[in-house]
């Protein structure tokens, strides 16, 4: 059986549309339009393209965005006096400090210095809190995505069983807690599951979040399973996922493609995000 492709860019592309249209209201009540600050601190090639990417998606829908560059040797002083900085700035709606950040720098001392109603990747406490709580939140951006994904690809997900792989707090986490929410049964593996390949099986729904090229192989998955595939891995100047497409895409009833599935979302989800969190600065009704 051919697999149904859950096509990523697509879906991308009409969220994307929405925004832009969601810009346009908010610049013609509020005279200006939403502001993102991008903040990457040294010279990481992978973040360099991915702060690219996100500029770039905010001039297609029209979010002022600025791109902060600090040198990999700036001392965490430096930083949280820009942090507070644009903490305060009211043409600042968004604050997102690319990862991962210089060994000098603690990443989640950082992450709690900024504002949690700017905080647009959804990794401050409080948000990771009313995440888990059912709170009004930033969502973070790639698991935002995956729902939003799988819900606009017509999935429903209440009453299966999602088994997500990965418990990082970018992706595994937050995937599983908004699974939840949406009334899934939901397993989480990690690296100390002792076979996975047992629990991957009983997955309706099977997102991967692990960061290994590959390990999802065919006999892992369930007939007609739904596989989300967040892995990015560069392997010989290609990027592939953690999900093997060509054996696990003849089982599947439906997979994401890497490039062109959760990448996409990600971005999209980000621009989302920083309108939504415009709104609710603006003390706007429609926020939530
Ligand atoms: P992390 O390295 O933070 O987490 C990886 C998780 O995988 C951990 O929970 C780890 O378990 C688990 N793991 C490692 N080895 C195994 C194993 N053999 N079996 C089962 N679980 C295992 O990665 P991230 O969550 O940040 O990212 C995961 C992947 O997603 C990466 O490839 C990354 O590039 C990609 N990514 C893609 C995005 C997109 O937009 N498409 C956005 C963000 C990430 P343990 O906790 O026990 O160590």
């Amino acid at each position: 059986m051919e697999p149904r492709i859950l096509d990523g860019r697509a879906v991308a592309a009409q969220v994307k549309a929405e925004v832009a249209a969601e810009v346009r209201a908010y610049r013609e009540r509020y005279g200006e339009p939403p502001g993102l600050a991008v903040i990457l601190i040294g010279d990481n090639p992978a973040s360099q393209t991915y702060v690219r990417n996100k500029e770039t998606a905010c001039r297609e829908v029209g979010i002022a965005s600025a791109v902060y560059h600090l040198e990999a040797v700036t001392p965490a002083e430096s930083v949280y006096r820009l942090l507070r900085q644009l903490n305060e700035r009211s043409d600042i709606h968004g604050i997102l400090v690319q990862l991962p950040l210089p060994p000098h720098l603690d990443p989640q001392a950082i992450i709690e210095a900024i504002r949690p109603e700017k905080d647009v990747d959804g990794f401050h406490p409080l948000n990771v809190g009313r995440l888990a709580t059912g709170g009004p939140c930033l969502v973070p951006c790639t698991p935002r995505g995956i729902i939003t994904l799988l819900e606009r690809s017509g999935i429903s997900i209440r009453g299966k069983h999602a088994v997500v792989v990965g418990r990082s707090n970018i992706v595994g986490k937050p995937a599983a807690l908004l699974l939840l929410q949406r009334d899934a049964t939901v397993t989480v593996c990690h690296s100390r599951t002792p076979d996975l390949a047992i629990v991957t099986r009983c997955a309706d729904i099977l997102v991967v979040a692990v960061g290994r090229p590959q390990m999802i192989t065919g006999e892992m998955v369930k007939e007609g399973a739904v596989v989300v595939d967040v892995g990015i891995n560069r392997v010989e100047g290609k990027l592939v996922g953690d999900v093997d497409f060509a054996t696990v895409a003849p089982r599947a009833g439906a997979i994401t493609p890497v490039p062109g599935g959760v990448g996409p979302m990600t971005v999209a989800m980000l621009l989302a995000n920083t309108v939504e969190a415009a709104r609710r600065l603006a003390g706007s009704p429609e926020a939530d």
